[in-house]
């Protein structure tokens, strides 16, 4: 028997501890990427919930879709080392983790995310569990893992297992599937444009909508549609009926996100082969484990910046392997990157396509990340993710706001 031994002289080295918690607000664009100028397509009759209204039906803007804000979270260390993250949540989300959530970080090691990520939830239980709460800690904890990917020098995804494939692949939300299809794209999802207050008028435009596309695109592109929860079940059935002859992949988000019910009934009527997909506005292991285990969907896609950040998400894709699903995350920027390319569930992305347009790349969360990798050829090479943390950086030409301090 050769003999092992550790070597007990060895000491590990210590992490720098968290000094200081600071939260800041930015308009135009970003991780709130609905707030946008005139002209864009992401504000260009859009069906909603809100559509039943027509003075609300035009752009989601005049609803308030844009009134949060770009929510960033700073974690300083005591080395003076500083880990960030964006998510959306504006002012009410710093109010949470300046006077809140950021108790539970100062004076302890960034190692102890498990514990930080318990504390946060478990403390704002009684008014958060989804939405603005949940955005809020995820941007803490996305802010964390940056923090402690610069402290140890190395890329998030190395933290999280590595990559099991050499680069990613992406598909292209926008309103030009063509031109995706063109700049390299797997697929491209559209919007839908009318809901059931439009009538058999606007379904019969919705599938004329389609049809163009379809013959713009050839048959084997991938196309989809995101229905941002506007319709109901029988709508949504309906068209999805109808579509199926256009080769439609997925219908995406097609009605209520509390509807679970409605979702494994939707599942069971669509046409064998067309996929359902929800979970951008679900939160947790345990919205998720509901999506999961009634049978809602085919593809589930947590936001990484709404559904609990990195720390829940392992939990959410470990629920999701296990039932062998999907987990293709909503837009989300590098926070998806780092973690799309350890998963062999998530075999390929989102990329939301910014431009007004949108007739070319540019970056998703532009103009507030340095260094925000974007797909080449609808690619992206894992060495693109070759940086400590997230490896953005805060743009310093964008302007912030501290409305809180403690
Ligand atoms: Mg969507």
């Amino acid at each position: 028997m050769p003999h092992i031994r550790g070597d007990a002289s060895v000491t590990l080295k210590s992490l720098s501890k968290i000094k200081h918690v600071r939260a800041f607000t930015v308009r135009g664009g970003g991780a709130d990427y609905h707030d946008q100028g005139e002209g864009h397509w992401i504000d260009n009759h859009i069906a909603t919930p809100m559509s039943r209204y027509p003075e609300y039906r035009q752009s989601r803007q005049s609803f308030g879709i844009n009134v949060l804000g770009t929510l960033v979270v700073e974690i300083e260390a005591e080395d003076g080392t500083i880990g960030f993250a964006v998510t959306t949540g504006g002012e009410p989300a710093c109010y949470i983790v300046e006077k809140h959530l950021a108790r539970f970080l100062e004076g302890r090691s960034p190692l102890e995310y498990e514990k930080i990520w318990d504390q946060m939830y478990f403390s704002t239980q009684y008014y958060g569990r989804k939405g603005l709460v949940i955005n809020a800690i995820s941007g803490v904890d996305l802010a964390l893992w940056d923090l402690l990917g610069k402290l140890r020098q190395e890329p998030v995804y190395h933290m999280l297992g590595g990559a099991v494939r050499d680069e990613l692949q992406f598909y292209a939300t926008g309103a030009r599937p063509d031109i995706a299809k063109e700049l390299g794209f797997i697929g491209g999802k559209m919007a839908l444009h009318h809901g059931p207050a439009e009538g058999v008028e606007g379904l019969k435009k919705n599938i004329a909508e389609l049809a163009e596309m379809r013959e713009r695109v050839g048959p084997d592109f991938w196309l989809m549609w995101d229905c941002w929860m506007a319709l109901d079940v029988d709508y949504a059935t309906r068209l999805a009926i109808a579509a199926h002859e256009y080769g439609l992949k997925w219908i995406e988000e097609a009605i209520s996100p509390d509807d679970y019910w409605g979702y494994a009934e939707l599942r069971r009527n669509v046409p064998r082969g067309m996929l359902v997909t929800t979970g951008e506005h679900e939160a947790t292991r345990w919205g998720f484990r509901m999506l999961l285990d009634m049978e809602c969907c085919d593809i589930i896609q947590p936001d990484v910046g709404w559904c609990g950040g990195i720390t829940e998400l392992l939990k959410i894709s470990a629920l999701a392997d296990a039932k062998g699903k999907m987990v293709v995350p909503h837009g989300s920027s590098v926070y998806s990157y780092h973690f799309v390319i350890t998963r062999h569930n998530s075999p390929f992305a989102e990329f939301l396509m910014m431009h007004p347009g949108p007739t070319e790349v540019v970056p998703m969360f532009a103009p507030q990340l340095l260094g925000e990798p974007v797909p080449v050829n609808g690619r992206l090479k894992a060495s693109a993710l070759d940086a400590p943390g997230f490896g953005v950086t805060f743009n310093p030409d964008v302007a912030t706001h501290r409305p809180y301090t403690h």
